[in-house]
This record gives C-alpha cells, sequence and structure tokens, in this order.
C-alpha cells in the first residue's frame, strides 16, 4: 500500500462497462482509501429488501437512473464517514448534473474539492461486447441486452454532459478505457502522480 502526501479526491467517470469498477477497487486497494459505488450500494438495499432497496429496485432493473435526491443523500452520509478522511474513489456517482452541482456543494462545505475526475473512454460497441459477455458470468438482472444498451443510452444522455461540466473546472481527465486493465492502470498511475 502507498501512503498519500495529501487526500486524493476521485471521481471516476465512464458509461457502463468502461471498467470503472475494476480500477476503483485497484485503487482503493493501492492507496487505503475507499472506493464508494452508487451502484453496489443501491444493489445491497435491493437484496437486503430495505425500504430504500424497494424504492429503487424498478429503477435498476430498467436500467434507468434512481433519483437524484435519493443518491445525493447516500453520498452525503458516506462521505462523512470517517475512513474518508484521507480520500475517497466515486464510482458511477455523480451521474447528472444535478448531482455533480450537490457533489461540489458538499465538498465545498468540507473544504475539499476533488482533485480530478477521470473519465475512462470507451465506444459503444466495445462496451457492448463486455457487458454482453459479464452478462455471462454475473447475476445483474440489469446485464440483460435490452437493458444493456438502455443503459449505455442513458449514460449518453444524461452523464456525459458531464463531461463538459468537469472540463469547464479543468478537473477532467481522459483515460483511454479500451486497453488493458493493466495499462489503463497505468495510464491512471500517471496520472495520480502528477497529482500528488
Ligand atoms: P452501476 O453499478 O454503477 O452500473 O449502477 C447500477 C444501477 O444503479 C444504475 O443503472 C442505476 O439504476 C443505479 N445507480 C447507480 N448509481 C447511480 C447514480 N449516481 N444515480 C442514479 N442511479 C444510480
Amino acid at each position: 500500500m502507498q501512503i498519500l502526501s495529501v487526500p486524493l479526491d476521485l471521481v471516476l467517470l465512464g458509461p457502463p462497462g468502461s471498467g470503472k469498477g475494476t480500477q476503483a477497487a485497484r485503487l482503493a486497494a493501492k492507496y487505503g482509501i475507499p472506493a464508494i459505488a452508487t451502484g453496489d450500494i443501491l444493489r445491497a438495499q435491493v437484496e437486503a429488501g430495505t425500504p430504500l432497496g424497494l424504492q429503487v429496485k424498478a429503477y435498476l432493473d430498467r436500467g434507468e437512473l434512481a433519483p437524484d435526491k435519493l443518491v445525493i443523500d447516500i453520498i452525503r452520509h458516506r462521505l462523512s464517514d470517517p475512513d474518508t478522511l484521507l480520500g475517497f474513489i466515486l464510482d458511477g456517482f455523480p451521474r447528472t448534473v444535478r448531482q455533480a452541482q450537490a457533489l461540489d456543494a458538499l465538498l465545498a462545505e468540507l473544504e475539499r474539492p476533488l482533485d480530478a475526475v477521470l473519465y475512462l473512454q470507451v465506444d459503444r460497441q466495445s462496451l457492448l461486447d463486455r457487458l454482453g459477455h459479464r452478462a455471462e458470468i454475473d447475476q445483474r438482472s440489469d446485464d440483460r441486452p435490452d437493458v444493456i444498451a438502455h443503459r449505455i443510452d442513458v449514460f449518453l444522455d444524461q452523464t456525459a454532459p458531464l463531461i463538459d461540466y468537469y472540463r469547464q473546472q479543468s478537473k477532467l481527465r481522459l483515460i483511454d478505457g479500451r486497453q488493458p486493465a493493466d495499462q489503463v492502470a497505468a495510464a491512471i498511475d500517471g496520472l495520480i502522480g502528477s497529482l500528488q
């Protein structure tokens, strides 16, 4: 594990299947900071059958985004946990401009603006191939072909505007997400090295 000289607050941005989860887990292990994936948190709630889970299940099954307010509340609570003091990696949040604005407001309150937003770029066909393959091995109810295509459209429609949002803040860093995972990892490590 590598000790960070200053806290590292990152967002991993990218379409479903771009490798955010893989890279977030690796960074979490490398730097000893939590990877926070709203998709994982929501799926756990659905599986546990909590009121929140019951509320969001239909969104997840259809590949639609859960309501902004709900995911913003989850992140607000999660970022107040002490394990985030040395940094965090957000995976799958924010996904709308409203979520990004709420995150900025929250981090301004905490006086710890984001260090960078890493955008994993992958073309649509590669995403369809990867997610189609993932569907053969996992149990996710939203990795069905029709839902996969819809989730990519939802990304293009509701999340892609964040690319410009963060570019305007000079926070955006582009990564070629079509490369093998270890090359993506090397590119990310290079970028993080330049932030520290
Ligand atoms: P993921 O595991 O990131 O692909 O997310 C799976 C599903 O969880 C998405 O298709 C949405 O239904 C829901 N979800 C995850 N993160 C968010 C978010 N930030 N805003 C709204 N819905 C989300």
